[in-house]
């Protein structure tokens, strides 16, 4: 699930060798991707890609006062190719076709159709309902977080709320919450002054030492699985990096929690939710 640092890695390397690119023609093959129809797809057709940039975890791509906003979901992925997609890929959601037979193509894995596109007038994407509502960016430099991340709810959720911090999704957030020694069911309206502060610097060091790992590893063609340098993410089972306590999970449907007891939860086991919903 890209976050981030995924995109902002992503976008850097799209934007460095497709700015100045011609669109040759621009299609849809993904059933429901497209989110809006006025402007149609084949108004890019004719211009040029002016910028790929990054909106929290959504990817912008610029062609002049036209922009592609792509929410990735979980299994999307921008990248460019040298040669046209096969009308075989299912895959395919969007295809933006540039000149010298590259394409800019936004891909998704698996049945689900979840990934979406709007294509709008540059000027009012940040009215968009979703950029609208998004809180400020969790990197590089957010707004203090006694402030920020606050409320009667578990940091777990608050900081993977985009309309709170925009950015941090279920991978990053345990990382974070370990290297700030905080409880992920601590609530927000509890931290302590100190605390907010840890967190907030924690929050912008984790992030960055995330994207100057992939500064440093990633180059084109992006991986469609990137590696990403987590130390406790899905990682339960295995000595803490820190303080060698075996690393516990929590359970959802769809993901999974990993803490560190001895250091975040002063030593309690938390329950797992997938076994506590089974015994019901
Ligand atoms: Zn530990």
């Amino acid at each position: 699930m890209p976050e981030l640092p995924e995109v902002e890695i992503t976008v850097r390397r799209l934007d460095a060798v497709l700015r100045g690119a011609s669109v040759e023609s621009a299609l849809a093959p993904g059933m429901n991707v497209m989110k809006t129809f006025d402007p149609p797809l084949e108004e890019l057709a004719g211009r040029e890609i002016t910028a790929i940039r990054r909106v929290g975890k959504m990817p912008v791509v610029e062609f002049g006062d036209l922009a592609l906003l792509i929410h990735l979901m979980s299994a999307g992925r921008l990248r460019v190719f040298d040669k046209r997609a096969s009308p075989k890929d299912r895959a395919s959601r969007v295809l933006v076709r540039l000149e010298n037979g590259r394409e800019l193509r936004l891909r998704e894995f698996g049945t689900k159709q979840a990934a979406w596109v709007k294509l709008l007038p540059s000027d009012v994407v940040f009215d968009d309902e979703m950029l609208a509502t998004m809180g400020p960016e969790a990197w590089p430099d957010p707004p203090p977080f006694d402030e920020l991340v606050t409320g009667n709810r578990p940091l777990h959720s608050l900081l993977r709320d985009q309309r709170v911090i925009a950015g941090i999704g279920r991978s990053w957030v345990d990382e974070i919450l370990w290297h700030a020694k905080l409880s992920p069911f601590k609530r927000g309206d509890d931290l302590s002054l100190e605390e907010a502060q840890e967190l907030r610097a924690q929050t912008i060091a984790t992030l960055g030492a995330a994207l100057d790992h992939y500064e440093r590893v990633i180059d084109l063609p992006i991986p469609d699985k990137l590696p990403m340098p987590l130390l406790v993410h899905r990682k339960q089972g295995e000595p803490c990096p820190r303080c060698g306590t075996k690393l516990e999970a929590v359970f959802y449907e769809d993901y999974v929690m990993t803490y560190c007891p001895t250091e975040q939860t002063d030593g309690r086991v938390l329950k797992d939710r997938r076994l506590s919903r089974l015994l019901k």
